[in-house]
């Protein structure tokens, strides 16, 4: 027999969840289900997102009302209009193959004239945000004095967005003995005064350990230098070809930046934020679930409730301040028993913060390496491979080609063909990774200063000094004709030279020639880096022009020269990881955005080259 009808759940329903692929219960549904078919309690279920939590209260609910009557007997109250509709879409899909069921979604930012004549019409299941909701109440449009059952789903956001004063308004007008059946991620003091308030011995199930996130998510962080955090971020996307991911921000701004960003480096990604009209969310939210969006950008608020199968990884690129919000983001990944993985790009001065989080969590986090440009290499070409293999051959319409393909490659032998084939996306990554730096932080750094508690040099500079200049100005034949601007020098030096970033000093660009400032120690390198070098088949020179100024490091001097104006290519650009450091150390990972014009590659190429990263699904 189905398992559903084991628990009590109707044929007509059955064959509905069928069609939608529910073959057996989830662990939720099947402890829940039957308590809740009974109607007679108040309950209380501690489950994260994405265990098939509506299905266990939208399934007895369905069982419970009567559709033959037109009028409001049961209210879910949800945090945010995407779980509003969600939850409406997901009930009226278990409904589909019963009669007269109506359910009417309520939410704010969408014409509240088309919600009142649907609820006008008759309404059984009303799925509603608090908001929108107590408006309607106010305007006396509505009726709830028959309400036998509310569902208060994901009740820890509802209350961290500071709905608690409407749902007690909602709820007062709703009769005393309805059942009230609460779903929450987390059980913070707050829900469980609410669970209190609203409750009469209710019936608690919680799924697994209080707050242990879900055991199918691994969780993984990457320990990077701030100003390199953009550029480690990107290479994780690259060495995960086939990722489908949702990118947590702490800020509008800083979602907007990363997004653009990365639209500007080629890669299919979007922001979801509280600035976006509810027009704008929709539509990204369309593309993001029609899978035509790779990488969704967003802050915690707006993606709460997201319900995308199949996201493959959650990288918080900042870490959120709460641990409740961690788990909630994670859960946006490995949802109906699938995997995930939620990855943290994070400085060393947050590893702090991590072991809370897993404390918090009950589980291990796991620290992973950037990978090398060698390694995404391999994974990009490995992919390429894969996809040679699974692709789907239209055979009726690639016939007709056939011959003149065939014509093309008949003096190929099959090796040669393959390479050639390979090729074609990979040497656009060999070319953009080759001669990338490590991205790892070195840790020791990081933890010397955690337990010091002083500050890196690049945000405190270096206390004491003073004096004498430790840099050596150095004249280049290069400048701003060349279309150079003072990042896109210091990331053809290091480059070049194969000297760190954080040791250059003052970057001065003039027209046709610049100069710069190495560490003393530096110089030998610098000289010989340039040796034969040439730059678009114009011999390149590095002349010693005399000491450099950027001996005063000493303590309120501003920390490391390069802040001072080093390479204020950096601070000519706008907001997020550009303004942390949109160079990344010398390699040629910027974002798009660096210093205007584009990116351009030392081998003269342009950014625009960059391979090309739009996800055909
Ligand atoms: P939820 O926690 O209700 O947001 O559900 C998460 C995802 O799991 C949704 O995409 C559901 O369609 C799916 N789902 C729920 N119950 C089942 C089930 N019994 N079998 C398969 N998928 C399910």
């Amino acid at each position: 027999m189905n398992p559903f009808i084991e628990l009590g759940i109707r044929h007509d329903i059955v064959n509905a969840i069928s069609e939608l692929g529910f073959e057996n219960p989830t662990p939720i549904q099947e402890q829940s289900i039957p308590v809740l078919l009974t109607g007679s309690n108040d309950f209380v279920g501690l489950a994260q997102t994405g265990t098939g939590k509506t299905a266990a209260f939208g399934l007895p609910l369905l069982e419970l009302l009567d559709f033959e009557e037109n009028y409001p007997q049961a209210l879910i109250l949800c945090p945010t209009r995407e779980l509003c509709l969600q939850i409406t879409n997901d009930i009226k899909n278990y409904a589909k193959k019963m009669g007269n069921v109506h359910v009417v979604a309520v939410y704010g930012g969408a014409s509240i004239s088309d919600q009142l004549r649907q609820i006008k019409r008759g309404v059984q299941i009303v799925v509603a945000t608090p908001g929108r909701m107590l408006d309607i109440i106010n305007r006396k449009a509505i009726d709830f004095t028959k309400v036998k059952f509310v569902v208060l789903d994901e009740a820890d956001e509802m209350l961290n967005m500071g709905f608690q004063e409407d749902i007690d308004s909602i709820l007062s007008t709703t009769p005393e003995d309805k059942k009230t059946w609460l779903f929450s991620a987390t059980m913070p003091t707050e829900v469980r005064r609410i669970a209190k308030k609203y409750m009469n011995e209710p019936f608690e199930l919680t799924m697994g350990e209080k707050n242990t996130g879900n055991v199918n998510i691994e969780h993984e962080y990457y320990i990077v230098r701030a100003r390199d955090k953009y550029a480690a971020f990107k290479r994780i996307v690259d060495f995960n070809p086939d990722i489908f991911g949702i990118v947590f921000c702490r800020t509008k701004i800083e979602t907007q930046d990363i997004a653009e960003a990365l639209i500007k480096d080629g890669y299919n990604a979007d922001s979801l934020h509280g600035d976006l009209s509810q027009q704008q969310r929709d539509k990204v939210m369309k593309r993001y679930r029609d899978r035509n969006l790779q990488l969704l950008i967003a802050t915690d608020v707006a993606a709460r409730g997201i319900d995308v199968n199949d996201v493959t990884h959650v990288i918080n690129y900042s870490l959120p301040d709460e641990i409740e919000n961690y788990t909630h983001r994670s859960g946006r990944t490995a949802r109906a028993g699938k995997t995930g993985v939620s990855i943290s790009i994070i400085n060393a001065k947050e590893l702090g913060k991590i072991r809370q989080i897993e404390r918090g969590l009950g589980k291990r986090f796991v620290k992973v390496e950037i990978p090398t440009g060698f390694d995404v290499c391999e994974k990009q070409l490995f992919s390429i491979v894969h996809k040679v293999h699974s692709v789907e051959v239209n055979e009726q319409q690639i016939e007709q080609y056939l011959p003149r393909i065939m014509e093309e490659f008949k003096d190929m032998s099959k090796e040669e063909f393959i390479k050639r084939f390979a090729s074609i996306e990979f040497n656009s990554f060999l070319d953009y990774y080759k001669n990338a730096p490590d991205l790892n932080a070195p840790i020791e750094e990081g933890r010397r200063f955690e337990r010091d508690g002083e500050r890196a040099p690049r945000e405190g500079g270096n206390a004491g000094g003073g004096g004498k200049s430790e840099y050596t100005r150095l004249f280049i034949n290069l400048g701003s004709v060349d279309e150079f601007n003072r990042g896109d020098l210091l990331g053809y030096i290091c480059n070049q030279t194969k000297i760190s970033g954080r040791t250059v000093g003052k970057i001065d660009v003039k027209g046709v020639y610049s100069f710069f400032e190495v560490q003393h120690s530096d110089v030998e390198k610098v000289t010989a880096g340039f040796k034969d070098a040439d730059f678009k088949g114009r011999p390149v020179r590095i002349e010693i022009s005399g000491e450099g100024t950027s001996e005063s490091r000493s303590g309120g001097g501003g920390g490391y020269p390069r802040r001072e104006g080093g390479y204020a290519g950096n601070r000519e650009r706008s907001g997020g990881e550009r303004r942390e450091g949109g160079y990344n150390g010398g390699n040629r990972e910027r974002n798009g955005s660096a210093g205007g014009g584009g990116f351009r590659d030392f081998s003269g190429k342009r950014r625009e080259d960059r391979p090309e990263r739009r996800r055909r699904f």
